[in-house]
């Protein structure tokens, strides 16, 4: 679509999708054996292995894969008994879904704004906006940077709240040594085709509460104590509580599971891409004219992203346009939550300095395992061309 003959790039064409989702070991030969084995419901051999294998690496007491991050976020809001005028706190700064999952139980998201440098929750706004009503805190580790969890947890502690993470994009990535989506109450990873770790559409419920563990298993399986059935521990199954359907199929599994096994290699790919992008982007940074993510020492991420803040909103769509003509596919992130048009609708409006600052002003450049070194090459030269940079 935007062949690129303009000679000042180079020979042929580039055209550098945003995103690509990567084969990156035995996914194909898992779809077989998974078919093969007759089991390809929810809940076969490929979820199970993935269940065990990733709750003991990641120190949880339970993790269930879900059809999206999504179910599992709705699943954490009624593992937190979320109901009517029930307020939860969360960045406007993240995915629909963290909101829905509040609302659709008559909650009320309480949107905070985020830190200029990390992008994530600010925690040093929390304890203000906390009323008798609240009932949880769901921070969403950005781009893969954990949260100020410690912070969190303490104010949770003190008022008596869930902390709910979104860890969509954070599968791996870590918090003081500990992984993230396993240092609050209740973690959702998302395994859809735009994040680091992918089956298409998936994701998974992780449960650090011993209380969480038997009620989660009924929710993700229509409320029913199927689970229980399945392991021999009652003669039939019925409605126990309420709940939805959330198990993904086996063969969605089966590719996880596959990804999971070269997941150090995925990670050290990402990293690589990861660190090409900050390194030739550096003078520009030193320059001030662009700003990258904060990561605090003591947090490792996921290469969830590569993304950048332009110093003022009115260069956003010109480097967009710059990047688009010269073959390059950067795009912007979330539009605020706080300024959608069902939040005004909700009465959930509000000002969130921050928050509508950092959405104006981020760019987020091509990222997947497989872009090649003179891909990325190409990327940064034509950001540093827009800036007038060697
Ligand atoms: C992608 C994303 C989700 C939703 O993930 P799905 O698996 O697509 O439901 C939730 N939260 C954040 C922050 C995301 O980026």
């Amino acid at each position: 679509m935007y062949a690129l003959t303009d000679p000042h790039y180079g020979r042929g064409a580039m055209d550098i999708p945003f995103n690509k989702p990567c084969i990156e070991g035995g996914e194909i030969e898992n779809i077989l054996t998974s078919i093969r084995s007759g089991r390809i419901a929810g809940d076969g051999r490929f979820n199970e292995l993935c269940h065990e294998e990733m709750a003991r690496s990641l120190g949880a007491k339970c993790v269930l894969l879900t059809t999206s991050a999504s179910t599992a976020l709705e699943l954490a809001a009624m593992l937190c008994d979320i109901g009517p005028g029930d307020e939860v706190i969360m960045p406007s700064f993240t995915f629909v879904s963290c909101a829905n999952a509040v609302c659709m139980r008559g909650g009320r998201p309480v949107f905070v704004d985020i830190d200029p440098l990390t992008l994530n929750l600010d925690e040093a706004l929390i304890p203000e906006a906390i009323t008798e009503r609240t009932r949880a805190i769901m921070p969403v580790h950005y781009g893969g940077v954990s949260c100020e969890m410690d912070v969190i947890n303490d104010i949770a502690g003190r008022h008596d709240l869930f902390v709910i993470e979104d860890a969509a994009h954070a599968f791996l990535s870590t918090y003081r040594g500990r992984y993230a989506g396993a240092v609050g109450d209740i973690g959702c990873f998302s395994f859809h085709e735009t994040k680091s770790f992918t089956c298409g559409e998936g994701g998974a419920l992780v449960l650090n509460r011993e209380e969480h563990v038997s009620r989660g298993e009924i929710l993700r399986d229509k409320g029913t104590n199927r689970p229980a059935f399945v392991r021999g521990e009652v003669q039939c199954y019925s409605w126990v509580d309420l709940g939805i359907s959330a198990l993904p199929s086996d063969i969605l599994g089966a590719i996880l599971y596959a990804q999971w096994l070269t997941r150090d290699k995925i990670i050290a790919k990402r990293k690589a891409v990861h660190a090409r992008y900050a390194e030739l982007l550096a003078p520009l940074e030193a320059r001030g004219v662009i700003q990258l993510q904060l990561v605090p020492h003591y947090c490792t991420t996921s290469y969830y992203q590569f993304c950048l803040l332009t110093a003022e909103a009115e260069t956003r769509p010109r480097l967009l346009e710059h990047l688009r003509r010269h073959g390059v596919h950067a795009v912007s992130h979330f539009v605020p939550l706080h300024l959608s048009p069902y939040a005004c609708k909700a009465g959930l409006n509000r000002f969130l300095a921050v928050t509508e600052s950092v959405a104006d002003r981020i760019v987020r450049l091509p990222f997947y395992n497989s872009i090649s070194p003179p891909e990325q090459d190409h990327v940064a030269r034509v950001v540093r061309d827009f800036y007038h940079a060697a």
